[in-house]
């Protein structure tokens, strides 16, 4: 199945491009106090490992305020502001961070929407006008009784309307609810009135199983039907399984290819390896590879090639000796207990080739979208300056049904 994106106006957050046709952009939250400034790094830094390319730091406070600027000289990706009734802290987050996230169903009365808006213009970076069902203007909840789909996409087209009548068109929208088809709705809405870029999430969704289930469903729906830009996966969890589940979610259809992907079959009364502990021992111990590359374990020889053969490399297990394979074909017969250590090994030598291969092929046509692995990878292609990005744009393409 072919996924076709809905067409945005592109912005960019640092180096990263939101939106027209740029890779949908992995997002997470870090935890500590931003006062916490090791402790924050230290969770950028692993936020950083597992691939996360945009990262949002909470400003509760002025002390929080003050301590970006520390934890932005420790960062390699873009840093994000979350901000929240204090519009002075917006103004004050601006003149360090990539990006302004405020709510406009508690920044309070226009005048200070206003003043932060022309903070983000100063300093070239965008704002994302982040609605959520738990935060709404108290008119919208008078018109609408209470959160409904409608509420959350009339108070974002509302305030980004607004800010069009000003010249401000540098921004991005999120339009939460923990409330899945309400989400999607409000989404949905939004997404068929306006051509700002999306980003996606599922609010307070909860912990790393059930929460990952209902955002695989409302962030993948909308997904499967060209809409969104960025994703955060909100779990009740360490945020670095925040962004494994968010590229899972976009490696299952098929929008990115970043990292191990491993396969594993269900197991039947032939297995004749552990497959289970395998393979999370492997998701474990293959996080650092980026190449994306397909992994399979298979639990026996009689159907495992045939199973495997839409993996890169892989091993099905055999009484007392397994065999090692790539794209279906058998490599070599490998002793049981030197099955995990081998593929490993063969996994990280492969990606090692893959990576050469793709140093020495030729550049992309002039105009081609990078990916942003590419320009992860490439410290020359940085994307516009922030002051080069304001106002990036006063032409809006007309939207396309997503239908
Ligand atoms: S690969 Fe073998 S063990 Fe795994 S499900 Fe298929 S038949 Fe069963």
């Amino acid at each position: 199945m072919h996924i076709s994106r809905r067409k945005t106006k592109q912005i960019f957050v640092g180096s990263v491009p939101i939106g027209g046709g740029a890779p949908i952009a992995v997002q997470s939250m870090t935890i500590p106090h931003p006062s916490d400034v090791a402790g924050t790094v230290e969770q950028v830094r692993r936020l950083e490992q597992a691939g996360c390319e945009l990262i949002r730091v909470a400003v509760p406070d002025q002390e929080a305020a003050a301590a970006l600027s520390k934890i932005k000289s420790q960062m390699t990706v873009p840093l994000i502001a979350d901000i929240h009734f204090d519009h002075r802290l917006a103004l004050k987050a601006a003149e360090v961070v990539d990006c302004v996230r405020i709510n406009p169903g508690n920044i309070g009365p226009w005048w200070k929407l206003m003043e932060v808006v022309k903070a983000v213009e100063d300093h070239g970076i965008p704002l994302r006008i982040g609605v959520n069902a738990g935060s709404l203007e108290r008119h919208l909840l008078e018109k609408y009784g209470y959160p409904t789909a409608e509420a959350l996409a009339e108070s974002a087209l509302m305030t980004v309307r607004a800010l069009e009548d000003v010249g401000f068109t540098n921004m991005k929208v999120s339009l939460k609810a923990s409330d899945v088809h309400m989400a999607i709705d409000a989404y949905w809405h939004f997404a068929n009135q306006s051509n700002y870029p999306l980003h996606l999430g599922i609010t307070e969704a909860g912990t790393t199983q059930t929460g990952s289930i209902k955002s695989s469903l409302g962030i993948g729906w909308l997904l499967m039907n060209g809409i969104g830009d960025t994703i955060r996966v909100s779990l009740a969890a360490d945020p670095v399984e925040e962004v494994r589940v968010g590229f899972e979610i976009l490696k299952s259809l098929e929008l990115r290819h970043r990292g191990v992907n491993v396969i594993a079959c269900p197991t039947c009364g032939r297995v004749e390896i552990d497959v289970v502990r395998m393979a999370n021992e492997l998701e474990q111990r293959l996080g650092h590879i980026h190449t994306p590359l397909t992994v399979s374990v298979l639990g026996c020889v009689v159907n495992g090639i045939g199973e495997g053969k839409e993996a890169d490399i892989g091993i099905a297990g055999g009484q007392g000796v397994g065999i090692l394979f790539k794209k279906g074909q058998l490599v070599r017969k490998v002793p049981s207990e030197e099955l995990m250590e081998t593929l490993v090994q063969e996994v990280e030598a492969l990606a090692k080739e893959k990576e050469a291969e793709k140093d020495h092929a030729p550049p992309p046509q002039s105009g081609a979208i990078r990916p942003v692995e590419d320009l992860a990878h490439h410290s020359s292609l940085t994307g516009p300056t922030r002051s080069e990005t304001s106002h990036s744009s006063k032409e809006i393409p007309v939207l396309p049904s997503v239908s």
